[in-house]
C-alpha cells in the first residue's frame, strides 16, 4: 500500500500500525516535505498511482483536497482509506462512494474514535435504555495538539470541530436513536474561516444533548461524554478509551485505534465491501448551517 501526507497522524498513528499489520507493507508514499527511509517517494498521488503498482492507499492529509487525491486513486483502481473528516462536503463524500462503487474498489472512512475500547461496551449497554440526557465535552488545547497547523483554521479546515468530529462519532456510534441539530453558536477568531469553539444543543430522541467545543483549553484536557439513562449515568472519558458504567469502576484499556482500522480495511477488501457513514459529518455541516456565528479575537499559534 501508499500512504499521504506524512505529518502528525501518520507518524505517531499510521506508520507503526502499518509495520505491525501482516495483511499490508508500505511499498510508497505521497509527500512534498516528509520522509521515509527505504520506502519509495513521490511528490503527490497522481505521481505514485502512474508510477508503482499498489492496491491500497491511506490519506493522511487535510480533509480540504482530499476528495481529490481519493477520486485520483479509486481512478487507479486502489482501495482507498481515508482519515476523519472523510472530505469537507457530503456531496464529495457521496461523489468519492459513487465512484468506488463504478471501480469496484473498498472506500472506508475511518473514525477512529470509534475503535476506542470504551465505545463498544458503551453501545451494547445504551442498546435497551431510556436516554434522558447527554453532555459531550471536547475540550482541549490547539497550541499543545495542533502545532502550526494553519489549516485548521481555514476554510475547510474544520477548527475545533476537528477533534469534535471525534465525539460526534463516538455519540453517532452509541446512542441508539439518531441526533440532530437544533440551535449552535460558534466562535470564529477575526481574520479565520473556522470556529475555535461552539455550542450546540441537539436532540436524541426526546432526550436533550449539550455539546461544548472549546479548542483553547489549558491545563487539564478533557474528552467526555456522559449519559443519563433510567439505569443511571455512562460516561466515557479520555476519547472513549475509559468507560465507567452506573455503580462500577472505571475500566480502562490499551490504545489499539489504528490496528483496528487497518484490520477493518483488510476485512472489507476481503469482502469487496465500502464503509461510508457520514452522519458525524452530517451533524457537523448541520451546525455550520445554522449556527450564530461570532467574530472573536484574532488568533495566532
Ligand atoms: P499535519 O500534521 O498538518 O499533517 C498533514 C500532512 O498532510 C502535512 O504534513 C502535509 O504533508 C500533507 N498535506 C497535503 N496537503 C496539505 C495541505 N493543503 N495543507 C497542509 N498539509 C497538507 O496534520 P495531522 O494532524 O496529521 O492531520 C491530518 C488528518 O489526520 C486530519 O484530517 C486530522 O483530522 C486527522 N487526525 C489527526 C490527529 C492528530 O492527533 N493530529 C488524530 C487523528 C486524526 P506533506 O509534506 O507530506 O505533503
Amino acid at each position: 500500500m501508499g500512504i499521504v501526507g506524512i505529518g502528525k497522524i501518520a507518524r505517531d498513528q499510521h506508520l507503526p500500525a502499518i509495520a505491525a499489520d501482516g495483511d499490508f507493507v508500505l511499498a510508497a508514499y505521497a509527500s512534498r516535505h516528509g520522509r521515509i527511509d527505504d520506502v519509495k517517494g513521490y511528490h503527490d498521488i497522481a505521481e505514485m498511482t502512474a508510477d508503482g503498482p499498489l492496491d491500497a492507499v491511506s490519506l493522511c492529509t487535510p480533509p480540504d483536497g482530499r476528495y481529490e487525491q481519493a477520486l485520483t486513486a479509486i481512478r487507479a483502481g486502489l482501495h482507498v482509506m481515508l482519515e476523519k473528516p472523510p472530505a469537507v462536503t457530503l456531496s464529495h463524500i457521496a461523489a468519492l462512494e459513487q465512484a468506488a462503487r463504478e471501480a469496484g474498489v473498498t472506500l472506508f472512512a475511518t473514525w477512529h474514535s470509534r475503535e476506542a475500547a470504551g465505545v463498544a461496551p458503551a453501545r451494547a449497554w445504551l442498546a435497551d435504555r431510556t436516554i434522558t440526557a447527554v453532555r459531550i465535552d471536547w475540550r482541549e488545547d490547539i497550541r499543545r495538539w495542533h502545532p502550526g497547523q494553519e489549516w485548521i483554521l481555514g476554510p475547510g479546515g474544520f477548527g475545533v470541530f476537528d477533534p469534535g468530529i471525534n465525539a460526534l462519532s463516538i455519540a453517532t456510534e452509541i446512542l441508539p436513536h439518531e441526533l440532530f441539530v437544533e440551535s449552535a453558536t460558534m466562535d470564529v477568531p477575526e481574520g479565520r474561516a473556522s470556529p475555535l469553539a461552539a455550542s450546540i444543543a441537539m436532540r436524541c430522541g426526546d432526550a436533550p444533548v449539550q455539546v461544548e467545543f472549546d479548542f483553547l483549553q489549558t491545563g487539564p484536557q478533557t474528552w467526555s461524554i456522559e449519559v443519563d439513562t433510567d439505569a443511571g449515568t455512562l460516561r466515557l472519558a479520555m476519547g472513549g478509551s475509559i468507560l465507567q458504567l452506573p455503580g462500577e469502576d472505571e475500566t480502562t484499556q490499551p490504545d489499539r485505534e489504528y490496528p483496528r482500522l487497518y484490520a477493518r480495511f483488510s476485512e472489507l477488501i476481503a469482502a469487496g465491501k465500502s464503509d461510508v457513514d457520514v452522519r458525524p459529518l452530517r451533524l457537523v455541516s448541520d451546525t455550520f448551517l445554522i449556527a450564530d456565528r461570532r467574530v472573536t479575537e484574532p488568533f495566532a499559534f
